[in-house]
């Protein structure tokens, strides 16, 4: 029995618009999502960072931070809350999840280098990327197919990771990165056999091994319930062993630390932390604060302790994998098995009849918008989508529309209209069109094109 497990003391009103009225919006909004004001969507599930609620005891917390300067009380319970977690050493507070890669990578990659992971996220690959170093997706093959279940679809590839560090000579790897879950393939986890015998395998060649832990708790509580050994372990415990084999993590707390801003770099070395403290100084601030007011890091010590609750997490990964059965029910295709913060409907095999270069996911995301005023995010040929120099159009592996769910925010019956919303868009899918852009940015074009019905 699927419950949340709490109260709600507060609410914020939704604006209920007509269908009339968001087929205007929409249309005004060019047909992308990303051009319409947030007090236009009904349900947003555009994306799950910094969209979560807090507790009444993080709202309390708000109100004792400490804004000293240096040395603030609100530091030290947020220092000790992360080292509880993850065991490590050094603990640099920074504003979110890129602004502590963008310190690890100014200091550790350049040209020349190449950086493992089961996948990285966009903007460590870009990151990476800015720092003319390489960065390489080594995900299991069954990470890559939606269809096939596999309890643990984030796992590193140990062959493919034993084959890169030859082809390229370790001393050319300075580290190596493991996302938990592994939020560019779909939410999945990563067991902690996986983790451990990565470490292994690293060790042999002196590559220090780093975690993107900003869904860390999630990812514990998928070994809980699904690797041998681990069902009677607390989440803390687990945690506590997945970190036992990194040399280091970086955090975006806008995910699991359920807050709506804040981050981190931990790591054991103390060379790279003494640089990194002053790259930390030069550009997001002393290192007891880092970017952020003495308010957030206090919210963020209860969110990193709330988060390891077993009852809430049943419930967070209880409540994406109940709207992804709802929406199987309904015979609408996702990729299963559902991941820890999203849902992704494939688009392309819902809309077979709109082909690639027409765009179905995004065609997709547009019609959730105008049938029940619900936002999501188009992952297939806007985002990835090439012209290629001859001019043939490469689309995306895959059309997936994205549903990801902010921590606290919805109630059950919220996910029961959205379910309700996409079935009624399944009973007339053949009418539905695609779009062509009319306008388009030279990088990152998904977040500013225009488009228009064909
Ligand atoms: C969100 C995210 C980041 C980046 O964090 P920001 O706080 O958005 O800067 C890095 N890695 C993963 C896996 C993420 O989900």
């Amino acid at each position: 029995m699927l419950f949340e497990p709490f109260r709600i003391k507060m609410t914020e009103p939704i604006r209920i618009l007509s269908r009339e009225e968001r087929v205007k919006k929409i249309k005004e909004a060019c047909y992308n999502l990303f051009l319409l004001r947030a007090e236009d969507v009904m349900i947003d599930l555009l994306t799950d960072s910094g969209t979560g609620s807090m507790s009444a005891n993080q709202w309390s917390a708000i109100m004792v931070g400490d804004e000293s300067y240096a040395g603030a009380t609100s530091f030290f319970k947020f220092e000790e809350t992360v080292r509880k977690i993850t065991g490590l050493k050094y603990i640099l507070p920074t504003h979110q999840g890129r602004a502590a890669e963008r310190i690890l990578f100014g200091l550790v990659a350049r040209k020349g280098m190449v950086i493992p992971s089961n996948t990285h996220f966009d903007t460590t690959r870009a990151l990476i990327e800015f720092n003319e170093a390489l960065a390489v997706d080594l995900v299991i093959d069954e990470g890559k197919k939606p269809s096939v279940k596999h309890p643990f679809k984030g796992n590193m590839d140990l062959n493919k990771l034993e084959e890169t560090i030859k082809k390229f000579g370790p001393e050319n790897i300075p580290l190596c990165m493991i996302t938990i879950t592994n939020n560019s393939g779909g939410g999945q986890p990563v067991s902690l056999e996986n983790i451990r015998e990565t470490k292994r395998l690293l060790s042999r060649y002196k590559i220090p091994l780093f975690i993107d832990a900003c869904r860390f708790a999630e990812n514990a509580y998928f070994i809980k319930k699904r690797e041998k050994g681990y069902e009677n372990k607390s989440i803390l415990e687990i945690a506590r062993e997945i970190f036992s084999y990194a040399d280091g993590c970086t955090m975006s707390a806008k995910k699991d630390g359920l807050v709506n801003i804040g981050g981190f770099l931990a790591l054991n070395n103390e060379e790279l932390a003494i640089r990194a403290k002053n790259m930390l100084i030069l550009t997001e601030g002393f290192p007891t604060y880092g970017g952020l007011a003495g308010r957030d890091l206090e919210a963020l010590a209860v969110g990193l302790n709330e988060v390891l609750d077993e009852q809430y997490l049943s419930y967070r990964i209880g409540q994406v994998e109940y709207l992804g059965n709802r929406l199987l029910e309904k015979g609408i295709p996702i990729i299963e098995p559902t991941g820890g913060h999203a849902v992704y409907i494939d688009a392309g095999s819902l809309l077979g009849h709109i082909k690639p270069e027409n765009f179905p996911a995004q065609a997709l995301s547009v019609e959730l918008y105008i049938e029940g005023g619900i936002r999501t995010v188009e992952i297939g040929s806007v985002m990835f989508g090439k012209k290629e120099e001859s001019g043939r159009f490469k689309p995306a592996p895959l059309e997936l529309v994205r549903l990801a769910i902010p921590r606290r925010v919805y109630t059950m019956s919220h996910m029961d209209y959205i379910a309700d919303v996409a079935g009624s868009l399944k009973e007339r899918a053949e009418e539905i069109r695609g779009y062509r852009i009319t306008y388009e940015a030279p990088h990152l074009r998904h977040f500013t094109a225009h488009f228009e019905p064909v």
